[in-house]
């Protein structure tokens, strides 16, 4: 199903794979639920990243001087809250300069359409390339409401990083904004009538901070 989508990455890397197992698993409690988002989001993005922009630099090692490369993107992190969260600290490990700008959209459950409730992007755009943070990619609302507030401010250069992807959202940012790779751990079989990804993980919100839970 993945090569209907020209703009889908999805990761086949074992590691990735075997993470992704126990991220979905009803018995992963939160802590290792949120570790597991961080090392997911590590790995999808530095798959995302194959194509940064580098620039030479000149290191002395303890025995000579020699040729090496500095990422040169400057690169701003645009996490969805609150889900999105969870995969800045991985993010910023791999590229530590990066700045970190928070979008709140929520999803209203009625109509599944997305809803801006809070925007901390500064007021031009200051970066080179923009890496949109979003475990699930459902009905592709979020998504494609961050793109458009993300290029009405400039921004050129996007990415989505996901965990896991619905079709119904592939088709929706790759229909909206075919110039915007989508990366992702997984590309699921469908949304449910609640709007859920399947099999997918459950509410990804919820199973990081451990709400929605009656016990
Ligand atoms: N958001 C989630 O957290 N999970 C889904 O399955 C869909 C949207």
């Amino acid at each position: 199903m993945a090569d209907e989508f020209p703009s889908l990455h999805v990761s086949r890397h074992p590691a990735v794979q075997h993470k992704l197992a126990l991220l979905r698993d009803e018995a992963t409690e939160p802590k290792k639920f949120r570790e597991l988002v961080r090392e997911i989001s590590w790995l999808v993005g530095y798959e995302a990243l194959a194509d940064a922009r580098t620039r030479a630099v000149r290191v002395q090692t303890p025995l000579e001087e020699t040729d090496g490369l500095k990422l040169a993107d400057r690169i701003g992190l645009v996490p969805i809250l609150r889900a999105g969260l969870g995969m800045v600290d991985a993010m910023l490990e791999l590229m530590p300069t990066a700045q970190v700008w928070h979008l709140g959209l929520f999803r209203d459950e009625r109509t599944l359409r997305p809803v801006e409730y809070y925007n901390k992007l500064p007021d031009s755009a200051t970066v080179e390339l923009c890496l949109i943070l979003d475990p699930m990619l459902a009905t592709g609302g979020s998504a494609t409401a961050a793109i458009e507030v993300l290029k009405k401010w400039g921004a050129v250069r996007i990415k989505l990083i996901n965990l896991i992807a619905a079709p119904e959202g592939v088709r929706a940012v790759e229909g909206a904004h075919p110039d915007v790779p989508i990366f992702t751990a997984a590309l699921d079989r469908q949304l449910n009538e609640r709007g859920y990804i399947m099999p997918g993980l459950g509410d990804a919100g919820d199973r990081q901070f451990g709400t929605g839970r009656s016990d």
